[in-house]
Formats: C-alpha cells, sequence, structure tokens
C-alpha cells in the first residue's frame, strides 16, 4: 500500500549466482535485508559466531587414535573415559549418548559372539566323543532294569 518514502520494498542487493535481487524483506530504514545490508555488517558477523559457537558439539579431534573394541573390557574402558571427558566438557553430551548406545550394542553382538564361540566349541567336542556300543549297551541295560524293577512293584 503506497511508497515507503523512497525505500525500496525489498533488499535491493543481486544474488552472487546472479538470478537477479535478494527480495528479501529490508531492514526497518534500508534498503537492504539483514544478510545484505553493509551497516549490518559487523552484527551479522558476530550472530553468525555465536550461531556457530552454539551448534558446534564437542568433539574429540579428527585425529584421536581409534578405540579398540575387541571385546568387552575394551567397551567398558570406552564408556568409562568417555563418561569422564563429557565430565571435562570434551565430549558433547549428544555425542556421550550414542557412544552409550552403540556401546550397549556392541556389548551385545560381543556377548552374542562369546555364546556362539562356546556352543562351538562344545559341539566340537561332543562330536569327538567316539560313540562306543558299550556305552549304549550300558545306557540300555539300566533301562531295562529300571523298568523291569518297575514291573515287579
Ligand atoms: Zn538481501
Amino acid at each position: 500500500m503506497g511508497k515507503q518514502h523512497g525505500k525500496s520494498r525489498f533488499c535491493q542487493a543481486f544474488k552472487p549466482d546472479g538470478g537477479g535481487k535478494c527480495g528479501a524483506r529490508p531492514v526497518a530504514g534500508s534498503s537492504y535485508c539483514f544478510f545484505h545490508d553493509p551497516e549490518k555488517s559487523a552484527e551479522r558477523e558476530a550472530a553468525q559466531r555465536a550461531g556457530g559457537l552454539r551448534n558446534k558439539l564437542a568433539v574429540l579431534p579428527s585425529t584421536a587414535p581409534d578405540a579398540p573394541l575387541l571385546d568387552a573390557r575394551d567397551v567398558v574402558r570406552l564408556l568409562a573415559e568417555t563418561i569422564n571427558q563429557v565430565r571435562r566438557g570434551e565430549v558433547d553430551p549428544k555425542v556421550a549418548n550414542a557412544v552409550g548406545y552403540l556401546g550397549g550394542l556392541l556389548m551385545k553382538a560381543l556377548h552374542e559372539t562369546e555364546i556362539e564361540k562356546r556352543l562351538a566349541a562344545l559341539e566340537a567336542a561332543v562330536k569327538q566323543q567316539p560313540v562306543t556300543p558299550e556305552f549304549i549297551l550300558e545306557e540300555d541295560e539300566e533301562h531295562s532294569a529300571e523298568v523291569g524293577k518297575n514291573g515287579n512293584n
């Protein structure tokens, strides 16, 4: 509705990709939006810095060595380490939550692998046992004796 005293209704800055004018709503008293107003550049940078700091999660440096994760002891060590890193603010609680969750999954998987290993060892041991006819005979005798005794009663 009507002209705004020489100020443009839309940001007059041109898009860097040559796609025409920005077209965003200008800041009050300016022909430019917050992102293009030259007078707002210091404020803008401060806001970007603050946003950057806010969005950055505390994590270990990318050069940190891999934690060994071959057995339950390794997982316990990693979890204990992570707990202390969170307490020192070296690791964001969000990252620590992920470590805790994945650590739990890893513990479960390691446990299942351990059970499978033991089962395989047991099966191998059983297969190596010679099946002797005497053993079967003994068992049969015992069984028939048992039946006979029961029959007498
Ligand atoms: Zn603009």
